[in-house]
């Protein structure tokens, strides 16, 4: 340990990074984060372009489960940093949150701008240091770590190193995945970097493509295997993306992954049951077109009507038929949009490599948190709220490391 404040070197200027930087400066610890880009937390400025949706208020079990593999993994972190300490944390830096009609925390502001600016002043108040457009590449033989400067290379050593890289989804905003062989050159086992909350590949016909690429699938629900989701999806040139396809992202990947391609349902009418709707289909003049029956009797927009079509060169005039097909139009997915699309990564630094608090167990005084870890949830802010989780675990972690005491917490009960 050095003489003086202890030395906390933090490798990666996302909320992750950020967050621990606050917590350990606010301790006491003199504080200097790298980052590759020129500025700090560019994937968080574009998650602040959809709304910056934080958190999520639904019940404390419900909100664990999202993270479906990773969750028991997860929960002492998220239970020492749940989404009251995110709001409280955000209404500190002068951000008030609201809760929206799905649930969704967002920030009154809607934007990720105003919030980093006052963090931003904090952790300068605060005496954090910066270093942009330094690129980690490497940990040398004697424990320090190697930049790619702008100029020439570097290194830097710390009483206490945090790595917070990120995935490596829109690579452009900084975080390129470019850590992993870093990483297992030293050893450390990583599950490799996939797709997650991504667009999934339909083969749609040439006109249909063409006439409702951008247009929504409003209130619908999707289903694959046992599994399913209600909402919106936006219908794209390569096939479908949005909510209801992010939240079954893992299972349509993994299906893809096995059997080279996956069966998604669409029930377009879920508030109908199947009776109700060939009943109304029933009462429809036998002269009426299928498309003035889906439009005047069962209010499908054009794009919902002509996905019948994709689905059934000729959707059946039966009534029951018709309407079995309208609750469950079948769809292929013959692949999945590529990772440097997708809103985050799944994969990452497994979780046999890392100790309670997120210490690496072979490189011990060197932490990690944030999307780099192996976990993945869908949107709906479980992404920020996992990643603010491991974060504070990590500070609480590399604050032992180095003898010093974090204040508290400010947060309610879960
Ligand atoms: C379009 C979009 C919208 C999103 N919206 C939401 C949302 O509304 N709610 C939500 O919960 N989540 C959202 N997310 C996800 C969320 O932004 C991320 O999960 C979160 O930013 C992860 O934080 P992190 O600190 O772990 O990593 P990052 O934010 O990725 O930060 C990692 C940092 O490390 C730096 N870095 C990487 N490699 C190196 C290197 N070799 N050397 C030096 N520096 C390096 C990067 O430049 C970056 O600054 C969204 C993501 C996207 C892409």
């Amino acid at each position: 340990m050095s003489a003086g404040r202890p030395r906390a070197l933090i490798v990666g200027a996302g909320p992750a990074g950020l967050h621990v930087a606050g917590r350990l400066a606010a301790g006491g610890a003199a504080v200097t984060v790298y980052d590759r880009m020129p500025s700090p937390a560019r994937k968080f400025l574009l998650a602040g372009r959809g709304g910056l949706n934080l958190t999520h208020s639904e019940p404390r079990s419900s909100f664990l489960a999202r993270y479906g593999e990773a969750s028991g993994w997860l929960t002492p972190a998220l239970d020492g940093f749940p989404p009251p300490a995110l709001r409280a944390f955000v209404a500190g830096l002068g951000e008030a949150t609201f809760i929206g009609s799905s649930g969704r925390v967002f920030p009154r502001s809607f934007k990720a701008s105003p919030l980093l600016r006052a963090w931003l002043a904090r952790l300068r108040d605060q005496g954090v240091a910066f270093r942009f457009r330094r690129r980690f590449t490497a940990i040398r033989s004697d424990g320090s770590l190697a930049f790619d400067g702008p100029e020439e290379a570097e290194a830097a050593t710390g009483d206490v190193v945090l790595l917070a890289l990120g995935g490596a989804s829109w690579p452009r905003m900084g975080s390129d995945g470019g850590w992993v062989p870093v990483l297992e050159r030293t050893g450390i086992g990583v599950r490799p970097l996939a797709p997650a909350n991504m667009g999934v590949e339909i083969d749609w016909s040439a006109d249909f493509a063409a006439r409702f690429a951008g247009s929504p699938l409003k209130r619908i629900v999707a289903r694959c295997g046992s599994r399913s989701a209600a909402g919106e999806a936006v219908i794209t040139a390569e096939g479908l993306e949005g909510g209801v396809v992010y939240a079954l992202s893992a299972t349509l990947r993994d299906e893809v992954a096995v059997h080279g391609a996956a069966r998604l349902a669409i029930d377009l009418k879920p508030d109908l049951t199947e009776a109700a709707l060939a009943m109304r289909i029933a009462s429809a003049r036998s002269k009426d077109s299928l498309s003035s029956v889906l439009k005047k009797k069962l209010g499908l927009a054009p794009q919902a009507a002509s996905l019948l079509r994709e689905a059934s060169a000729e959707p059946p005039r039966d009534p029951l038929a018709l309407a079995t097909l309208i609750k469950g139009v079948p769809l292929t997915i013959l692949g999945v949009r590529p990772l440097d699309r997708a809103i985050s990564s799944a994969g990452g630094i497994r979780r046999d490599q890392v100790t309670a608090d997120f210490e690496l167990r072979a490189l011990p005084g060197t932490f990690v948190a944030g999307e780099m870890l192996d976990w993945e949830a869908p949107t709906g802010g479980y992404l920020l709220q996992a990643t603010f989780a491991t974060a504070e675990a990590a500070a609480q972690g590399m604050a032992r490391h180095i003898g010093i005491t974090l204040p508290p917490v400010a947060t309610e009960r879960w």
